[in-house]
């Protein structure tokens, strides 16, 4: 049997998902921008799975994926989520520990916001992974169920926001109504890392 690089479970459950929902986030980016991001997010994933089937580890493929290969904002800002979350190992068989991923994504959201500039409320994928984050940190059993529920549920609450940054910030009021394309990009992750280990 030939040994398989670690951290496929998740990036296959997140290729899954990212495919599934394609359209939806094509759609969304649509309406408020300029409606890349479904194929920005599908393209990074399906880069990222060759390099991994090629021998790099699941997260550290996302983060090489996305830091090199993805056009738009979100390239490079999904980039630095995957990079700090490649510090963590992410074992196919044993859910790694929630707060060391705590902490990572603790640090990535702090180079996410050095990168954009983004605080939540401003309409961003920050507004899924700060709830995440504070999830992850606080809950004891089924972390990762609770992050990915505070993700889905940041991700939505966006569509009340007036976004103050990246290309939806043009539309300003206007896009009040539509919740943000690349939190649910960063939700869906949670969501998978939740559906492979809890
Ligand atoms: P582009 O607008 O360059 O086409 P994408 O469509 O690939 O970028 O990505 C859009 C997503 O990027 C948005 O839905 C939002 O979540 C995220 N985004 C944009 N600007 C920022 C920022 N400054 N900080 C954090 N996230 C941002
Ligand atoms: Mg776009
Ligand atoms: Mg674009």
């Amino acid at each position: 049997v030939s040994e398989a690089p670690a951290g496929r479970a998740v990036l296959d459950r997140y290729s899954m998902i990212v495919s599934q929902v394609r359209d939806n986030l094509t759609t969304l980016d649509q309406l408020v921008g300029d409606g890349d991001f479904g194929d920005n997010l599908l393209g990074g994933v399906r880069r990222a799975v060759k390099l991994n089937e090629s021998g790099t580890d699941g997260m550290a493929a996302l983060a090489k994926a996305f830091l090199n290969d993805v056009g738009g904002t979100s390239g490079p800002l999904f980039g630095l989520l995957f990079q700090h979350l490649a510090t963590v190992s992410w074992p196919d068989d044993q859910a790694p520990d929630a707060p060391a991923v705590a902490e990572a994504a603790r640090s990535s959201l702090a180079a996410i916001h050095r990168a954009g500039g983004a605080e939540v409320g401003d309409c961003t994928l920050v507004d899924a992974l700060a709830p995440a984050i504070d999830a992850l940190a606080a809950a004891t059993d089924s972390p990762f169920t609770a992050a990915a529920e505070a993700a889905i549920q940041g991700a939505l609450n966006t569509a009340s926001l007036t976004p103050r940054r990246g290309r939806a910030s043009y539309v300003g009021e206007r896009a009040i109504g539509v919740p943000d394309p690349g939190a649910f990009g960063v939700a869906l992750l949670f969501t998978a890392i939740a559906d492979i280990y809890e």
